[in-house]
């Protein structure tokens, strides 16, 4: 198969792991007969300090064109500062935007090799695999108007969260469609008792789910979500909700299971191309030093291979490659025990690539 797939390497951290990604699906590639091609374009910091904007309309038509984009990570301590339209962030949410991406994807998954490094005991994360599904393209984070007013000689401020029920409804659709394929659980998430959003959210919800009898669903408020996802992670299987409580859970579920740098992203739209990155940051601390994770890169490639371009075997054997690595004992900073040996960026990408 021929696939054609843009590359947005980013800043800091995300240059280091996209290039292992990149070798790995080189790898994948000649090992299962199919062709890559892969087509370079600039985001964010990088995109600034070159063409003055965090994304430019030729990057946006690269991805267009392609059938999957792999993106690193944006942002940097040398961008802070810069007024809020040049802003490296803003080039990812304009790429969300153009490519209408409306549904974030984001495993959580249990690595036994790992389970030192979560903040929980062993016994609470031992096999948590969950899935969450967050709205990516309105509530909150879009809705107009967004700004500072006066009100009755007050300073005041409004913030709008709005949502048409087609966008509601597609989200949560998607997100039973992924759990016939996992446990069959969709737990939806809201604030019902005080958001009108959340009451309509909650009723499409319902709707859906008669269109999906084998899934079970249950309604949990957004509070005790937060709680329940720290006592009884295992109880969740797919976890759909809206933008911003899905930004925050989305968080508290990746570091549940101590893995920050093991866990990839997939963002979706009606058409495609889909959107694939780790969900970690550019991490400034450790960027040009060769210490980074590839880990969370390179299976954010496998998810590609899977949803994507529907190549299971190949997915799979890109994570088995991966866990056969952790299993060596080979570990990056950020996943050592106390007292393990710490590989490098490059060192583990060449780990994965030699048992593929
Ligand atoms: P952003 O706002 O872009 O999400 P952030 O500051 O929230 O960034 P990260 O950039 O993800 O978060 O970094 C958080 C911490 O985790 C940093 O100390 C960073 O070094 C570490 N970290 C993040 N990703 C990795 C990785 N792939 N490998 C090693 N350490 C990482
Ligand atoms: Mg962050």
């Amino acid at each position: 198969m021929k696939k054609r797939i843009a590359v947005l390497p980013g800043d800091g951290i995300g240059k280091e792991v996209a290039r292992g990604a990149v070798e790995i699906l080189q790898a994948v590639g000649e090992r299962f007969g199919h062709q890559f091609d892969f087509s370079y374009g600039k985001i964010g910091g990088t995109a600034i300090d070159e063409y003055g904007t965090p994304l430019t309309d030729e990057t946006i038509q690269l991805c267009k064109e392609s059938d999957a984009v792999l993106l690193g990570a944006v942002g940097g301590p040398k961008w802070d500062k810069a007024p809020a339209h040049v802003r490296p962030e803003k080039g990812l949410l304009k790429l969300r935007k153009d490519l209408n991406l409306y549904a974030n994807l984001r495993p959580t998954s249990y690595y036994e090799s790992l389970a030192d490094s979560s903040p929980l005991r062993k016994e609470v994360i031992q096999d948590v695999d969950m899935l969450i599904v967050r709205e990516l393209t309105g509530g909150l984070y879009f809705g107009k108007p967004s700004e500072r007013v006066q009100d009755n000689g007050q300073d005041a401020v409004v913030d709008t969260l709005y949502y048409q029920k087609a966008e509601m409804y597609r989200v949560i659709k998607l997100a039973f469609e992924l759990a016939q394929g996992r446990k069959k659980r969709v737990t939806s998430i809201d604030k019902a008792n005080v958001l009108e959003s959340s009451r309509m959210w909650r009723e499409i919800a319902e709707e859906v789910s008669k269109d999906f009898p084998d899934v079970t669903l249950d309604h949990m408020l957004v509070d005790n979500a937060a709680m329940q996802m720290v006592k009884n992670p295992k109880r969740f299987d797919v976890v759909v909700t809206e933008n911003m409580f899905g930004d925050i859970l989305s968080d508290e579920a990746s570091v549940l299971t101590g893995s920050l740098g093991m866990l990839p992203s997939a963002s979706i739209s009606e058409k495609g191309p889909y959107l694939f990155e780790p969900i970690h940051g550019s991490a400034p601390d450790i960027a040009g030093k060769n210490m980074a994770n590839p880990l969370a890169m390179i299976l954010s490639a496998a998810m590609m291979l899977r949803v994507s371009f529907g190549m299971e075997e190949e997915a799979a054997e890109v994570e088995r490659a991966v866990n056969q690595v952790l299993d060596a004992g080979f570990r990056t900073g950020d996943i050592a025990s106390f007292g393990q040996t710490h590989s490098s960026t490059t060192e583990m990408i060449d780990e994965v690539k030699a048992v593929l």
